[in-house]
């Protein structure tokens, strides 16, 4: 690689060594949810080494259940329950190693926080508790000193297995609440009266045994990782920092890394709307002092300056990442290679995590590639140059427009871009201004620099296109990619038929706001029939201007779906705090001038709510009279190619946008692999069936 990176910069390209292994620089992709685990084998090994192939110098797996009396179903994790899980491994160690870097995996045992669904056996913990975390009629059952046994020989299986499959780090875990670990540490959990319980020292005896075990079982041969949370969050009836740093008074020097992360998942992956770069710090710094080994941690760190901060100031060893390594898995070679300007900066939007939470290959909204890179073929940073070049316009610049544009552009088309207003960005820029988005901007500053240093891409603004004044210019395709429009009739998923509306009634949509538009008068309802974030984030915009706001929602809670995206909790927490009234399991069936009737979802029993304006947030139709347009012009003529992209075609998410842009791009040439999805083998060595560790 030519190397022209920043001076300041050197020290992130340090190798550290790691007990027996050494890094050969500081980025360090932590472990994280893929969504892919056991059932995609060589889709979760092609992800993973295109983050080796970036520049990571450590790359770790997600979570990995080392026996089925812990096993996370439905959700999909990884699997080390037995020798017939070690091909499907290898293969991610062989596509890491390809890039020379270090493969780590990250052993799991989750003990109460899982519900053994496909198993049936009760889940285990410290003592007789409810599951953690979720309202399922399965208790967890105390754990015996037999038990205590089983699980510290399951735990050095799986270390063995690990290094059969050639990983260099083997983590303990006792992390995020998903931990038999960190439960015993808990003293919220841990009501032991024996050797396991009470004091820290006896609280700690779980970890510290299986730390030994596993130092033991590697015998050098790898280096021992432990992650752990170094704040249960929960005040002083949880585990706190204070004592993590007693802890590391007594363990300290065990490992031969300390990875450190904070409570549980919802605590370690704030969403950008909840928390900045670098939000960990305030627990991290200090604990490096405690122990010589190093110390990793995160912070959804995309800046390289705050990263030589976290290591000049002894915070810090390595640069932990998930998120910003899976917007841009090569962030490293970038800083590297001194192309700053082309970072992929993670927008902390969270969609990332709804793949696993919907059991489903992990993506994302800035990186389209991410669990593309092998059913698709897609790579974050190459693309196939086209055979049959030719000239693409496309109509509209949002979100799915620029990425459109931009992998075209890559691909090697001629490519106009045209969009009606005066800016770039659609979607992405104008919510980019509601409260807590700002992050969203960078959606669109990512593909503006791109499209810049493209010779081959132009792009014009205040161009508002209609189907004859596209054909008059000579274009082989076009890509109509002009978004979609929010309805104002109340259909969504609680109304398949418009509602009825008073033609005096204050009414307004997402589009309104985000034009400016403010309602009449005080008291607003916001009917929330889209469950994603825009109608909670109004109520904030709008509580914050003065206005008293109702939220009507027919789901349980606000913003439902953004229990995927793990903000579900914090909205909910925060439209509370400011007083937004909430009334949840119901819907808006009607709007009159000065009110809205409701209607319980369970009992049909109607109410009314005063109302001066009401928002409707119900869903969307695409704008695809422009399409239509150009297909009546064309009418089986020898006119171009005509394809709808994004919104336009399906309303969806940004992140959905950006994919359809980048698919656009991909397949204008070789429709063929439109039908396409390669699909993983189900297993990978066909000899089973290999017995389970008992
Ligand atoms: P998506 O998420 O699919 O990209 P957006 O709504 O964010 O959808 O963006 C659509 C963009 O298309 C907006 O910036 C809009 O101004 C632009 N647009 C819509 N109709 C036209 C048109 N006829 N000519 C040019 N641009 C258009
Ligand atoms: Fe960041 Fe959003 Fe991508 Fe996750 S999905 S890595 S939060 S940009």
């Amino acid at each position: 690689m030519d190397v022209t990176r920043d001076p300041r910069y050197d020290i992130l390209f340090e190798p550290v060594r790691i007990g027996p292994v050494t890094a050969r620089n500081r980025f360090y992709q932590v472990p994280h949810a893929d969504g892919m685990g056991y059932r995609d084998p060589s889709a979760l090994a092609a992800m993973r080494g295109v983050k080796a192939e970036g520049g990571w110098a450590v790359v770790s797996t997600g979570e990995t259940e080392i026996h089925p009396s812990s096993e996370a179903s439905p959700y999909v994790e990884g699997r080390m329950w037995d020798d017939g899980d070690i091909p499907a491994h290898r293969l991610v160690v062989e596509a890491i190693h390809a890039h020379n870097s270090l493969a780590a995996v990250e052993l799991s045992y989750a003990g109460m926080a899982t519900a053994n669904l496909y198993a049936r056996t009760p889940p285990v913990g410290p003592g007789h508790h409810a599951l953690d975390g979720r309202y399922a009629p399965i208790q967890a059952r105390e754990m015996t000193l037999d038990d205590i046994a089983d699980l510290r020989r399951w735990h050095r299986m799986a270390v063995r297995r690990s290094l059969e499959a050639g990983y260099d780090i083997v983590y303990v875990y006792a992390g995020h609440s998903l931990s038999t670990l960190q439960h015993f540490l808990s003293p919220r959990l841990n009501h032991r009266t024996d050797a396991y319980g009470g004091s820290l020292e006896s609280r700690s005896r779980l970890l510290r045994e299986i730390l030994e075990d596993t130092l033991d079982e590697v015998d050098g041969a790898a280096a021992v990782a432990c992650r752990m949370a170094v704040d249960e969050m929960l005040g002083p009836g949880g585990y706190t920092v204070d004592d993590t740093r007693r802890l590391l008074g007594l363990i300290g020097e065990l490992p031969d890394l300390w990875d450190f992360m904070l409570g549980e998942w919802e605590d370690d992956t704030v969403s950008a709307r909840f928390g900045d770069e670098g939000g960990q710090e305030e627990y991290v710094q200090g604990l490096k002092a405690l122990t010589t080994k190093p110390v990793v941690g995160v912070g959804r760190f995309t800046s390289p300056d705050t990263m030589v901060r976290m290591i000049r100031q002894g915070i810090l060893d390595f640069i932990g990442a998930a998120r910003p390594s899976i917007a841009d898995p090569f962030l490293p070679s970038k800083v590297e290679s001194g192309r700053i300007e082309d970072i992929r900066e993670c927008i902390g939007c969270n969609v990332c995590t709804t793949g696993d939470l919907t059991m489903t290959p992990i993506r994302c909204t800035q990186n389209p590639s991410m669990g593309e890179e092998w059913r698709r073929g897609w790579h974050p940073e190459r693309f196939t140059r086209t055979t049959r070049p030719g000239k693409i316009m496309i109509v509209g610049g949002g979100p799915a427009g620029l990425e459109a544009a931009t992998a075209a552009g890559k691909r090697g088309y001629e490519v106009v871009l045209v969009e009606a207003t005066r800016e770039l960005g659609g979607r992405a820029r104008r919510e980019a201004t509601l409260p807590g988005l700002a992050t969203w901007r960078r959606v669109v500053d990512y593909r503006t620099g791109q499209l810049d240093a493209l010779s081959n891409v132009d792009f014009y603004l205040e161009s508002a296109m209609t189907g004859e004044e596209i054909l008059d210019y000579d274009f082989a395709h076009i890509a109509v990619a002009t978004g979609s429009t929010w309805r104002r009739d109340g259909v969504g998923h609680a109304h398949r038929r418009p509602i009825p509306i008073d033609p005096e009634a204050d009414v307004l949509t997402p589009d309104d706001l985000l034009d400016g538009r403010r309602p009449h008068g005080h008291h607003v309802v916001i009917f929330d029939d889209d469950h994603y974030y825009l109608a909670g984030v109004f109520a904030e915009l709008l509580i914050g201007e003065g206005y008293a706001v109702t939220l009507v929602t027919p789901a349980p809670d606000v913003s439902h779906w953004t229990h995927n995206t793990l903000e579900q909790g914090r909205i909910q927490r925060r439209l509370l705090q400011l007083d937004v009234d909430i009334v949840a399991n119901t819907a808006v069936d009607a709007v009159d001038a000065s009110d809205v009737t409701t209607r319980c979802v369970f009992t049909d029993r109607m109410g009314r709510i005063p109302a001066d304006s009401v928002v409707l947030v119900t869903s969307r139709l695409p704008n695809d009279a422009l399409a239509a347009d150009l297909r009546r012009l064309i009418d089986g003529s020898d006119g171009p190619s005509v394809h709808v992209v994004g919104d336009a075609f399906s309303p969806g998410t940004i992140q959905s946008s950006v994919w359809d842009g980048r698919r656009f791009a991909e397949e204008l040439d070789r429709p063929d692999l439109r039908s396409i999805l390669r699909r993983n083998v189900s297993s990978l060595d066909p000899v089973p069936p290999y017995p389970i560790t008992r």
